[in-house]
């Protein structure tokens, strides 16, 4: 295996304010987590795809995957997101050094032109994550007073697939857990070690499926397609 896609699907999606994990409900009929399955299984790029989902839905996760014949294995996520990572990270063989690529499952529309940049720069560079320019202008608040305004042109949104050299990911992820240090992406812990993260240029329609708002864009959007 040369690439491994892990995608974390762990998260209880309590902004989407539905029964089940967000990950799970359906977008025009196919849950978040297997279309976006799909989208790594149909990318020649990636050799193997892994399920990181809450304890109590890994029988149902397996289920649900069935048709992706690339699934490696599903396993238990934990409270956060990095604890759910560094689980999907466990996954990999004995001596793996591919690349690996963490995907957010509540990303279901990711593109295949998405995930070949991201591990081609992986692999070019060693770690690489797609960023998106802001279209607002950004301020700093504090205590409901303004006391900056950022510089938009240097300011991005990162999306996932993050791309990385398997062994600096786990070697990020160690130090992040040693530390106690808190990461929202992969590529802030990879910066944590001083390495340069090569951002490639994200995709408005890879946004982060979060509230009941944005499934309905989501189910426009292929509504127009399908
Ligand atoms: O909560 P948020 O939308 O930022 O989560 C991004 C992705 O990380 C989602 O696909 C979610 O299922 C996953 N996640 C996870 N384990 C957690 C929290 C979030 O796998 N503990």
């Amino acid at each position: 295996m040369h690439t491994l896609a892990i995608l974390v699907a762990a998260g209880r999606g309590e902004r989407m304010g539905a029964a089940r994990p967000k990950a799970f409900l359906g977008l025009c009929g196919q849950p978040l987590l297997l279309r976006a399955a799909l989208a790594f299984e149909a990318s020649g790029t990636v050799d193997g795809v892994a399920a990181v989902v809450p304890v109590e839905e890994i029988d149902a996760a397996r289920e649900m995957l069935g048709p992706v014949g690339k699934l490696v294995e599903v396993v238990a996520g934990g409270p956060r997101r990095q604890d759910s990572v560094l689980e999907g990270l466990k996954v990999a063989p004995d001596g793996f050094d591919g690349i690996v690529l963490v995907h957010d499952a509540a990303r279901p529309l990711v593109e295949p032109t998405l995930i070949e940049a991201v591990a081609a720069a992986a692999r070019a560079e060693g770690a690489a994550v797609p960023v998106i320019p802001l279209v607002d202008t950004v301020k700093r608040v504090r205590a409901g007073r303004v006391c900056e305004t950022l510089d938009r042109s240097e300011l991005g949104a990162a999306q996932t697939p993050q791309g990385f050299r398997y062994s600096l990911l786990a070697r990020a992820y160690e130090a992040a857990l040693r530390d106690h240090a808190t990461v929202t992406d992969e590529a802030a812990a990879v910066e944590r070690l001083g390495v340069r993260v090569v951002a490639v240029l994200g995709s408005e329609r890879n946004r982060k499926i979060t509230t009941a708002g944005d499934l309905a864009w989501a189910e426009g959007l292929l509504g127009r397609r399908e």
